[in-house]
């Protein structure tokens, strides 16, 4: 097992490109870790310095508090499944499992063993003698776990392993990685652009945006204490409502709109005169409050979409365009006004210049 340590790591490519800024991070022995961000923020950049794949510009890396800046991957002791799950097609999946092992020179009965158990944890064991194009996405991205997994390593690594299955392997493919996490128990760095995956999936994620770590978190604490902008908005489906405006009286005043936010921050007096935006999500609205905690908006509905278990409204707020979840039974006509209420724990304020959330001490649940 491994305990990874980044001390302010840095990559920049040999054309210049600085694509990881000063990344730090502790990784607990047998944790699940997702870095998760949009295409081009440095995920695999940064899976591959760990996986010795790609030198480390600067900064420290250590795997169980020796520097493993300089180590071969084999030295490190890693496994990595990539999104082209590249399997041999002209071997079969005993064959494609056992390969790794056989070049080892490690014995025929040890690799039959191995191959077995490996076959068994990932429901493999009908298909041994099948040829990759005899199989379907999710039993190839199988194998190509498996072909890791095979190897006794201490820390797996994965970038976007399930990019190429439907939505539906995918779910599938998802509890069945996080089971094998759990049997397995290797200190594992996931990688996905996917939201959904990080939050299911993950003890903790890092969620990264040009190069750099917004916030790091169990899927608990980015959903309900984003520290900034990006990972309120990033994190969440549909995402985070964003009203902006500026802060005069301690209101933020918007058209008709006017929001007392003394009850929600802590210090109202220093937001004086800043531009900031009040956030809440879709599925954190209500229709009939009880008390007074509460703000009340209203809109003027767009258009509705039946999802079947909840509807998703589209409405304005004078020139905002939100997006509301609500009960089916509750869907309001296109066209129509629609009242709404925004629990004051379910509301945010973060500063426009700084993008950082104002502070507030309400308890989020
Ligand atoms: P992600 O996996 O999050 O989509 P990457 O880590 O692959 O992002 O890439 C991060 C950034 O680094 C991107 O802007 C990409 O174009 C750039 N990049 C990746 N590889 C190289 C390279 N070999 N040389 C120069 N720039 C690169
Ligand atoms: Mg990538």
């Amino acid at each position: 097992m491994a305990q990874l340590t980044f001390k302010n790591i840095n990559k920049v490519y040999p054309n210049g490109f600085h694509a990881v800024h000063d990344f730090n991070l502790e990784i607990n022995d047998g944790e699940f870790i997702c870095l998760v961000g949009s295409s081009g923020c440095g995920k695999s950049t940064t899976l591959r310095m760990v996986a010795g794949l790609e030198d480390i510009t600067a900064g420290e890396f250590l795997i169980d508090g020796k520097l493993a800046n300089q180590m071969t991957s084999r030295e490190r002791g890693i496994a990595m499944v990539f999104q082209s799950y590249a399997l041999y097609p002209h071997l079969t999946v005993y064959e494609n499992l056992a390969f790794g092992l056989t070049l080892e020179g490690i014995d025929a009965d040890v690799i039959e063993e191995k191959v077995q158990a490996t076959a068994k944890i990932l429901g493999l064991e009908p298909y041994l003698d099948r040829f990759p194009r005899a199989l379907s996405g999710g039993q190839c991205q199988r194998v190509a776990v498996g072909r890791a997994l095979i190897r006794k390593v201490n820390i797996f690594l994965m970038d976007e392993p399930l990019s190429n299955l439907d939505a539906k392997q995918r779910v599938t493919m998802r509890s069945e990685i996080k089971q094998i996490h759990r049997s397995v128990g290797a200190t594992t760095i996931y990688v996905t652009h996917d939201q959904t995956e990080a939050m299911t999936m993950s003890d903790r994620i890092v969620v990264m945006n040009a190069g750099r770590i917004q916030q790091v978190g169990t899927p608990f604490e980015l959903y309900f204490y984003p520290r900034n902008l990006f990972v309120a908005g990033f994190i969440g489906e549909p995402p985070m409502n964003f009203i902006k405006g500026t802060v005069e009286g301690g209101k933020l005043t918007v058209g008709e709109l006017s929001l007392d936010l003394t009850p929600i921050v802590n210090d109202v007096a220093a937001l004086e005169g800043r531009k900031v935006v009040f956030a809440f999500r879709p599925e954190a609205i209500e229709l009939d409050p009880k008390g007074s905690d509460h703000y009340t908006i209203n809109s003027q509905v767009d258009l509705t979409e039946l999802l079947g278990d909840t509807t998703n409204v589209y409405a304005n707020v004078g020139d905002v365009n939100v997006i509301l979840k609500v009960n089916p039974h509750k869907t309001p006509a296109m066209g129509s006004g629609f009242s709404f209420a925004v629990p004051y724990k379910a509301a945010y304020v973060f500063d426009q210049e700084t993008e950082q959330i104002v502070e507030n001490s309400l308890e989020r649940h």
